[in-house]
């Protein structure tokens, strides 16, 4: 690495001269090089000894927690793209950061490496058009749409014909977002007839295959990148190429991402869009007696969902909320007067050999009919959920427990090399949660390396707890006790008014933001407030902020990651309160049970403490984003404090601090107030 980080001569600083040393960057990069080199040895021993696929080694695993401002991109893609060892796959959890490899990492990457590098982004398949579906729907337009779809065909009417790519995000403001519409003529897989389609050889999923395939770098998500790996089997399912080098960025949350990916699921709106072919196919000339077949079969449906409380909620099938027996009926009784329309699907296509429709609506009314009888007869290792988003959305889950054996048979075999890396990975115990929650070996787990960040924390913020605060509880109404939330709100003003705005208050539930939003607006007349999910998408309303003098920007679960604001827009953190998952998530749940049953008492310190934690650092990971960066972050919750430094802390609170940045705490409002006044 010599050649690329070497003070002065190093072709990093001949290409940008004036670039800041980062020795976290270089010792990454060294990592990244020496696991592809680890990965790459293997793969030639196996295959100098006659390639037997049982024989294939696994994934050389290198886990690397890179603390803010290390530069992990460059520390990840540079090593990488040199190895040789392409196509490299690089997967990350947002949008922004695939933007972000692509706009600035990129580029900087191939001025240094002074050579071209082919990178293509893969979306999942429901991003891009369906030459056939739209087709079909031109021949019968839809006869009812909503104004905002009724928009988006005319605007079809011109992009389909001309469209190169057949991405959605072409469609300008129709470029995301649910859309009736854009599911009936989209490329998901469950409808796709694959090399039986008359437009497979022009179909954009084959083309962007065809890139994938002569492309050094492929960026894509970890949702399209598991499902990948999931559905890579099946005859037309994946997208992605083999790649000898996986990079797995933002993987904090990879084992909610495996959780997801090979989870079950049943929703509403996949009922919908199943309904909706099926109606489509009833209109075909051999359609027999589908369209009187559907009826009741729908109705069976809506019965199912009536009797799922109105409550916005997510229940485990033991709640004593849900009338289980009824609804198990209720499931049957749906699959019962779904099996004569399975029988006349497999009829119609025995007489129309020739249109692969009727097998593919076959298939998929079968899948679905063995998800939900698998939801509602788990098998051992899978826990169900049932969640209602609205009047008329319940998604019905079945997730696996354990995600270790998934992340061995979609990660760790397939790739010779596999780079685990995020700003947070370890908590209090350093990489063990890591292991734990995915399988790690003792090796692997050994092997991960913190790389330290050029912040100078000690002197750059403070984390301040205000004094007399009470133990946050949620109290009656699930926000908090009524002196729990008078001190903080009293708090968050003071703090709010000290530091003219420029404040992010991370809250950890909707109802705890609706509780302190008007009294924070009354007590402020002075500040200008932005609400997370009000009127702007996250990326407008962090702009609107950051260009708004005295504001202050409230957010939920997901501004507690992914919001960058270096300078001066941000001088101060609010976290309301230690993000517990709430205790009663059913998978939760589960998982500690499982957790117990393997070691007593890990449950909450083994899986909550630690999960807690890597949010909270992904919360206070908001405040310093580059050298010049000053502020503080105020924790309304004495919990992150020892017994001996406060009647509410906690002996895990020890545990929780040995990974956070090293902030100076403190609990001296006169220091916090004056702290403030200087930034
Ligand atoms: S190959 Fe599949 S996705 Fe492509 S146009 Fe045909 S049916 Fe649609």
């Amino acid at each position: 690495m010599d050649a690329i980080f070497a003070p002065e001569e190093g072709r990093l600083f001949a290409r940008f001269p004036g670039a800041e040393e980062r020795p976290g960057q270089r010792r990454m990069a060294e990592l990244v090089w020496n696991a592809i080199a680890d990965g790459d040895a293997a793969t030639r021993r196996w295959k100098d000894s006659g390639s037997d696929p049982t024989q294939r080694p696994d994934a050389v695993v290198q886990a690397i927690e890179a603390g803010t401002g290390t530069g992990k991109s460059l520390g990840y893609l540079l090593p990488s793209l040199m190895a040789g060892r392409t196509p490299v796959l690089v997967a990350t959890r947002t949008k922004q950061l695939q933007r972000q490899l692509l706009e600035e990492d990129l580029p900087r990457a191939t001025g240094i490496l002074d050579r071209p590098v082919k990178a293509v982004i893969a979306k999942g398949r429901a991003n891009y058009l369906c030459k056939l579906a739209w087709e079909e729907i031109k021949a019968h337009p839809p006869s009812a749409l909503t104004r905002e779809d009724y928009a988006l065909w005319s605007t079809l009417q011109t992009w389909a014909p001309t469209t190169e790519d057949g991405d959605r995000e072409s469609l300008g403001r129709h470029g995301e977002g649910e859309s009736e519409l854009w599911d009936k003529i989209n490329a998901r897989a469950e409808r796709c007839i694959g090399k039986q389609c008359a437009h497979y050889e022009t179909c954009f999923l084959t083309v962007l295959r065809q890139e994938l395939a002569t492309a050094d770098l492929i960026i894509a998500n970890h949702a399209l990148l598991l499902a990948d790996r999931v559905l890579r089997e099946s005859e037309f399912g994946g997208v992605l190429p083999d790649a000898p080098v996986l990079v797995l960025d933002e993987a904090h949350e990879l084992e909610e991402a495996l959780s997801s990916a090979c989870a079950e699921v049943w929703t509403s709106r996949a009922m919908s869009l199943l309904y909706a072919d099926l109606e489509a196919a009833a209109l075909h000339p051999e359609a027999g007696a589908l369209d009187a077949l559907l009826p009741p079969w729908v109705e069976a449906w809506q019965n199912l969902l009536a009797l799922v409380p109105l409550d916005l909620a997510t229940w485990g099938l033991d709640s004593v909320d849900l009338p289980l027996a009824e609804l198990g009926d209720a499931v049957a009784r749906w699959i019962e007067t779904g099996v004569p329309l399975l029988q006349e699907l497999t009829s119609i296509a025995a007489r129309d050999k020739e249109d692969p429709t009727w097998p593919k609506l076959g298939e998929r009314l079968k899948t679905a009919f063995s998800r939900m009888e698998h939801i509602f007869a788990p098998e051992e290792g899978r826990v169900s959920t049932l969640q209602r988003e609205g009047p008329h959305s319940v998604t019905f889950t079945s997730h696996p427990v354990d995600v270790r054996p998934l992340f061995h048979q979609h990660l760790r075999r397939g790739f010779e090399t596999l780079v685990l890396t995020s700003a947070t990975l370890r908590d209090g115990k350093g990489f063990n949660g890591l292991g734990l929650r995915l399988g790690l070996t003792k090796e692997e787990v050994a092997a991960a390396e913190h790389v330290e960040s050029p912040f100078d924390f000690e002197n750059q913020g403070l984390l301040f707890v205000p004094p007399g605060l009470p133990e946050r509880r949620p109290g009656a109404n699930g926000v908090g006790t009524p002196e729990w939330v008078e001190g903080s709100l009293d708090a968050m003003v003071r703090l709010v008014r000290a530091s003219k705005g420029r404040a992010l208050l991370l809250f950890t539930s909707r109802k705890m933001l609706a509780a302190f939003r008007p009294r924070l607006e009354s007590a402020c007349p002075e500040l200008t407030f932005f609400v997370q999910g009000e009127g702007f998408g996250r990326q407008a309303l962090v702009e609107r902020f950051r260009q708004t003098p005295m504001a202050v920007l409230l957010g939920l679960a997901s501004f507690w990651q992914g919001v960058d604001l270096p300078g001066d827009a941000l001088s101060l953190v609010v976290i309301t309160a230690l993000p517990f998952a709430p205790p009663d998530d059913p998978v939760l749940a589960a998982r500690i049970r499982q957790a117990n049953e393997v070691r007593e008492g890990l449950g909450f310190v083994g899986i909550q403490v630690p999960q807690m934690t890597l949010k909270l650092k992904q919360g206070l990971g908001r405040l310093i984003r580059t050298r010049s960066d000053r502020g503080v972050v105020a924790i309304m919750d004495p919990r992150l404090l020892l017994p001996h430094e406060d009647p509410s802390g906690k002996r895990y609170a020890a545990q929780v601090r040995a990974s956070l940045p090293p902030f100076p705490i403190v609990r001296d409002w006169v220091r916090v107030e004056e702290f403030l006044r200087t930034l």
